[in-house]
């Protein structure tokens, strides 16, 4: 019957659409809930693909800059950016891909019923606006809604002078300069776009090192490659406050030994973290159990409400905190499906989920870092090898960064791989496979790497922490 199905979910960005394909590949009939006016919500549209098309154009830039080193007959002196253009290829992209969805929902005969999904009783779902109607779920509801940026206290974002990722991906003009709060994953893809396109670029952190959750030695290498690139980094620094005037903002900063730092930009992109979206959703009143915004659920992703699922970035665990990732919100979709549909459950190993960051140079890493290591108790052996010494990365042009492997000396086991350098956000699914087949180093050593090839490094890293690199 009309407006019934197996299965409804509320969202449809990576965690929600990639649940609701699955669910209609194992023959539940499932419609998803969306108040956007396109499907694919925050990666699609806001964050993951337009972030990426913007330094893909950063780095053409590069080479584009460098024509004399690369042969190239270009010829002008000064080589721009028609900012113009660089928005509608990106558009162009992101428009692709999200009716790209549309199709598949097509396909997969999932219904997408536009409009605001509320809680309202048992495996029920109104929509409070767009196309109003009631929706009934036999199986399950799962709400996929996601993150948006978060502020500051005291910083009012008024998406002109102080901005969000989501004014950032469409500028249509570079800013003389910009300060960016905030160097997580976010901070620092804007900082190297930004600066590549000419910006003057400050970035504040309140913790001590750049790209906090990553491996000390990744942060360490970020910061030396930012500063020989201009870009000003100030660590272990705490906003105090921004004025906004009539030409940028003005910025006063705690720096560590206790002086005022002043700092004036265009613009101030707040990039310090995204909450949970529960706005319309009727959470409260459903009985849902909440932590500090977000939803609470099981290994299994079910709520404390029965017939009430949860996924993706609105969810989080009682420890440790649940990182919002696009690939793990929908690999916990298709987990979630599966389980719905009646299949054996596949749970996630969190310790297995690979990080990404774009910035230039790339960062990818899987797995325990050094420290976290040695925290939970394991004899740890690293190693770790240069990019610079490859042949691959001498052709590239790109010869900044490492791999560092860190294993566990009792059994070989490798515990995190952690990169830094060209195509390290490509190499990390090596290492993922590594993790995830429980490899040894020895694994990993006896594995032939093609060559020239930037993978060379890992299997350098490998041998090395066995001692026995060949190229160092
Ligand atoms: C600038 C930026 C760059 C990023 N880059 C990366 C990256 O490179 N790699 C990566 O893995 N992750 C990246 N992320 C994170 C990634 O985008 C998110 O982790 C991912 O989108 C989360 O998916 P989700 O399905 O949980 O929620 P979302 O993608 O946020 O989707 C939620 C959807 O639910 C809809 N919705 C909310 N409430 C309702 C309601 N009541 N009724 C109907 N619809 C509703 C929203 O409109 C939205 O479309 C980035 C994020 C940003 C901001």
């Amino acid at each position: 019957m009309a407006n019934e199905y197996d299965v409804v979910v509320i969202g449809s960005g990576t965690g929600g659409y990639v649940a609701a394909i699955r669910a209609a590949q194992l023959g539940l009939a499932t419609a998803v809930v969306e108040r956007a006016p396109v499907l694919g919500g925050t990666c699609l549209n806001w964050g993951c693909i337009p972030t990426k098309a913007l330094l893909e154009h950063a780095h053409a830039l590069k080479i584009a800059q460098d024509w004399k080193e690369w042969g190239l007959t270009i010829g002008q002196a000064s080589i721009g950016l028609d900012m113009n253009q660089v928005q509608s290829r990106k558009d162009k992209i992101v428009k692709g891909l999200t009716g790209g969805i549309e199709f598949l929902f097509k396909k997969n005969k999932i219904d997408w019923i536009k409009g605001s999904g509320r809680l309202a009783g048992k495996g029920t779902v109104e929509i409070t606006d767009g196309d109003k109607k009631t929706l009934t779920a036999k199986k399950d509801i799962i709400v996929a809604t996601g993150s948006q940026p978060r502020g500051v206290p005291g910083i009012t974002i008024d998406k002109k002078r102080i901005i969000t990722s989501d004014e950032a991906i469409n500028l249509k003009e570079i800013p003389k300069s910009i300060a960016i709060m905030g160097s997580g994953a976010v901070g620092v893809e804007f900082a190297s776009i930004f600066r590549r396109f000419g910006s003057e670029v400050t970035i504040v952190e309140l913790l001590p090192r750049l790209v906090p959750i990553e491996d000390e030695a990744v942060s360490a290498e970020l910061e030396r490659s930012f500063k020989k690139q201009g870009i000003k980094v100030l660590t272990g620094t705490k906003v105090g406050s921004a004025k906004v005037g009539a030409n940028g903002v003005d910025l006063e900063a705690q720096t560590p030994d206790g002086k005022t730092a002043k700092i004036s930009a265009e613009l101030l992109l707040v990039a310090t973290g995204r909450g949970p979206v529960t706005s319309g959703l009727g959470a409260e009143d459903a009985g849902l159990a909440m932590d500090r915004g977000y939803i609470k659920v099981d290994a299994q992703y079910r709520t404390n409400v029965p017939g009430i699922s949860a996924i993706g970035d609105v969810i989080t665990f009682e420890q440790p905190g649940h990182p919002q990732l696009a690939h793990l919100s929908s690999a916990e979709g298709v987990a979630l499906a599966e389980r719905i549909a009646g299949r054996e459950f596949r749970a996630i190993n969190y310790d297995q989920v690979p990080g990404c960051t774009y910035c230039d140079p790339e960062i990818g890493s899987v797995g325990l870092s050094e420290a976290k290591a040695r925290a939970r108790g394991f004899d740890v052996a690293v190693g770790t090898f240069k990019f610079g010494v490859l042949g691959r990365a001498k052709i590239a042009g790109e010869t900044e960064g490492f791999v560092k492997i860190v294993a566990d000396k009792k059994y070989d086991e490798i515990l995190g791989v952690h990169m830094i350098g060209p195509r390290s956000t490509e190499l990390v699914a090596e290492a993922t496979l590594a993790l995830k087949l429980e490899c040894t180093v020895e694994e990993l050593i006896r594995t032939i790497h093609a060559h020239p090839t930037m993978s060379e490094a890992v299997a350098e890293a490998a041998h090395a922490t066995h001692g026995s690199a060949i190229h160092a």
